[in-house]
């Protein structure tokens, strides 16, 4: 397929990879032109704006946050400006259900199809081509679409014709990773503190009862004090707090878990953690007990 990619940041540039190794003909853009570079090497053929990636049958989008997403879709010279009719947009960052809604709405009265695809997984994840994605809208459209979701994921969950129901799933999902990240701060602070090593508790935690990848990545990414270089940017995982409190403040769900987290962030950000992985809220719980940092960050 003719593919447009938007957006080669930790996670894109990977998986924009992964469909030029699959024999795709991918147009790549990035705001950043250096980030362009690589993919051409690798046989993209670099656009010089976003109108330039809307030729092919698909665009995907691999944006940061709303702003972005909103400027390349919605903006002048956009996607939904300059995509043909009949062609999909899949977007597969991590945004609003009201965004999502906002652009579901835009591409149908432009007479294009617009498929939520935001995805759970690191930039390794990305890379080797193991996503889980889940996806929604018209189910005729994904199924067109899943040969290149097969290249990019290892699984693909369908969530329904209504495309925000994506992107609240994957804002649900991130809140419990964040969660699980806050769990593990406080059990490695106490065990820490109590003189236990903090790698033995992961691997007796996440060889024993919670033996999900979740447990195991981020205990170890706490118990090692590994924050740097950030594969999930700690700004990032604000944003994905905020845009959960705020689905749920309209459906009226009350999630005190989620304004704790959400103080955790702020805490972070405030506190220098702008360049830091998420997960370095997880060393919050350490720093309330007095103990000392033991790296850079
Ligand atoms: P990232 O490395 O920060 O990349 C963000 C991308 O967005 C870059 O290409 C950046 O371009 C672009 N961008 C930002 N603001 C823009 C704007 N106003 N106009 C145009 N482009 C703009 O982020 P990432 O880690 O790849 O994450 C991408 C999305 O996937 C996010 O929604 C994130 O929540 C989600 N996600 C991330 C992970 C993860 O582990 N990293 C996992 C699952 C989902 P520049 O290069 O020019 O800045």
């Amino acid at each position: 397929m003719k593919i447009g990619f938007i957006g080669l940041g930790h996670m894109g540039s990977g998986m924009a990879a992964n469909l030029v190794r699959a024999g795709h003909e991918v147009i790549v853009y990035n705001r950043s032109a250096e980030k362009r570079r690589p993919l051409v090497e690798l046989g993209a053929r670099e656009a010089r704006n976003v109108a330039d990636t809307c030729e092919g049958e698909v665009v995907l989008t691999m944006l940061a946050d709303d702003a972005a997403l909103r400027d390349v879709s919605l903006g002048d010279g956009g996607i939904v400006a300059r995509l043909r009719k009949g062609s999909v947009h899949i977007s597969m960052s991590t945004v609003s259900v009201d965004l999502t809604r906002e652009l579901a709405k835009a591409h149908e009265r432009a007479g294009q199809k617009f498929v939520a695809a935001p995805v759970f997984g690191r930039p390794e994840m990305a890379a080797a081509a193991k996503l889980f994605i889940v996806a929604a809208g018209e189910p005729g459209v994904i199924k067109h679409c899943q040969p290149l979701l097969d290249v990019l994921g290892q699984k693909t969950f369908e969530l329904g014709a209504d495309p925000a129901a994506a992107s609240l799933v994957k804002l649900s999902g991130n809140f419990m990773i964040a969660s699980v990240i806050e769990t593990f701060g406080e059990a490695l602070a106490l065990v820490g503190k109590g003189g236990i090593d903090p790698r033995q508790f992961v691997d007796i935690m996440s060889s024993t009862l919670f033996p999900a990848p979740a447990y195991r990545t981020y205990g170890t990414l706490i118990a090692e004090r590994k924050f740097e270089p950030a594969g999930f940017a700690a700004p990032l995982g604000r944003k994905d707090v905020r845009l959960l409190r705020a689905a749920a403040e309209s459906l009226r769900v009350p999630m005190p878990l989620a304004s704790l987290l959400n103080d955790r962030f702020v805490r972070l950000l405030a506190d220098g953690g702008e360049r830091l992985d998420w997960s370095a809220i997880g060393r919050l719980a350490a720093d309330d007990a007095g103990l000392a940092r033991t790296t850079a960050s």
